[in-house]
Order: structure tokens, then sequence, then C-alpha cells
């Protein structure tokens, strides 16, 4: 499905569509660039699997590394295709987890924040490539960010979605996505008549709720999946006034602030 298309089906998506369009083009560009920069042998599949007991994420280990010069051509051509002025970024080297990466709230931090995103779902793509990423954790097992939406795939299993870098890896699926706390005390699950593919976690332990894309009986076409998750909020009128707080995209934020920034 285009985006276009997806206008058509939901028109409210129309306010944001230059947005998405040229958001969803950049990551595409980094992705291609970020191929010829970062040696594919440095991120060390074999250690990330042989790792995964300890629940550590791959950016855990210090062992994603990119030259000054490179980061800067990232975020010159990202800048670019958003659309923004040039922000001279500097991420720290190795790159760190998500929560560890200093972030100042301006323009540069949208744009440090966005390039760690794309090089944690660049070394994903490279991972997953090998095999499916089972995790036990309820955090990304890439940049360790919590998850923002979840699927439930037509084999029946349940993957998380990092709220971060988009990340995705086979979680348990009885446990709550964002705390790990088991179903017996932990999530509930509700159904809104107007989204029949999606399902709604609730969880008592941690006050959050996950939307959760149901493929078993339709695969739905997704081009991204924050875009997917902004086509479902009917379901948070389901939830509405049980004081459970939404999982959701880094990005929405993110660019909330990008708007208001470009409006003034
Ligand atoms: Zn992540
Ligand atoms: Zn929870």
């Amino acid at each position: 499905m285009r985006l276009a298309e997806l206008v058509a089906k939901y028109p409210f998506l129309q306010d944001n569509l230059p947005f998405w369009e040229k958001y969803l083009q950049s990551r595409d560009e980094l992705h291609n660039l970020l191929g010829e920069m970062v040696n594919e042998a440095h991120l060390d599949a074999a250690g990330f699997f042989q790792n995964l007991n300890e629940g550590k994420p791959l950016l855990a280990y210090g062992t994603v590394r990119l030259k000054a010069a490179d980061v800067n051509r990232l975020s010159e051509v990202f800048c670019r295709m958003m659309g923004i002025p040039h922000q001279s970024v500097v991420l720290p080297t190795p790159l760190p987890l998500f929560e560890d990466l200093p972030l100042t709230a301006d323009m540069a931090g949208f744009v440090a924040a966005e390039l760690h995103a794309a090089i944690a779902a660049f070394a994903e793509s490279v991972i997953s490539a090998e095999k499916e990423i089972n995790w036990l954790e309820p955090y990304c097992p890439i940049c360790g960010a919590t998850a923002g939406m979840a699927l439930i795939t037509p084999s029946g299993k349940k993957n998380l979605v990092c709220s971060h870098c988009q990340s995705g890896w086979v979680y348990l699926r009885t446990a709550c996505g964002l705390c790990g706390q088991s179903a017996e005390r932990g999530s509930t699950v509700l159904f809104a008549d107007e989204e029949p593919d999606w399902l709604i976690e609730v969880c008592e332990e941690c006050g959050h709720y996950l939307k959760v894309a149901d493929m078993r009986d339709r695969l739905p076409d997704i081009i991204s999946y924050p875009l997917h998750y902004l086509t479902t909020w009917e379901l948070d009128l389901t939830v509405r006034g049980q004081g459970f707080e939404p999982s959701l995209f880094a990005i929405f934020s993110r660019a909330g602030w990008l708007q208001r920034a470009v409006a003034n």
C-alpha cells in the first residue's frame, strides 16, 4: 500500500502526510547509507545470539561504532530530506543504549535521536536476517527501549515492536509486553468492535496498555509501524477513563516537537 492509499482510507492522517512522506523516505535513505558505513562483521551477530540469555541488548556491548564524519554525513542527508537546517550531531562511540544517549530538547536532539534509531534499526536488519530474534525481555534487544506496539503473527506468536528504533522481537505471548508481568495477574485483553484486527493488552501491574495488531485472520499491508498504530485511535476510546497510559512510539512526541518548531 502506498501512503496516498492509506490516507484515502484514513483521511484524518491527511494533515500529517507531508511529515510521514519525508520521514519514511529519509529512514530508507539512512538505511542505504549505513549499508556503506557499518562493517557488518563488527555487528557480531553470532556474539549477540550467544549473549541473548543475559538480557543485554546489542548496544550494551559497545559493538557499534561509527566515524564522526559518517555521523555528520547521515545528519546532512537526514536534515536535507526532512527540510530542516543541518545540525552538527555528535553521537557517543561506541553507540550507547537509547536510555544512555544524551539528548538536548532542540532540533539537534531530534536529529541525534533519529540517527541513533536508524543505526539501531540497521543493526537489527543485519542480525534478524540471520535468524529470528527470540528474547525474553520487555525491552528492545537492540537499543533497550520499551515496546510501542505488538503484533500477533499468522502463526500465533506475539512480537513486540520497539518504540524507538522500531525493531521487532518474538516475546512471551502471555506476559505484559511493557513490564513483563505474566498474564495471570497482569494483562487483560480487550477488544473494540470498530477495530476487529486489533486487541489491547491492559496491565494492572504497570498501569499501561499495549495495542496489538492481530494478523491471524488478515495480513495487513503495513507501511510503517507508527503509521499503522495511528490508524487505531478508536482503540483508545475503549480504555479511556480507566486510568491506563498508552504505550507510544517516540517519533510521535519528537514529530510534535518538530512541527511546533517549524510553525514558530
Ligand atoms: Zn530499539
Ligand atoms: Zn505491565
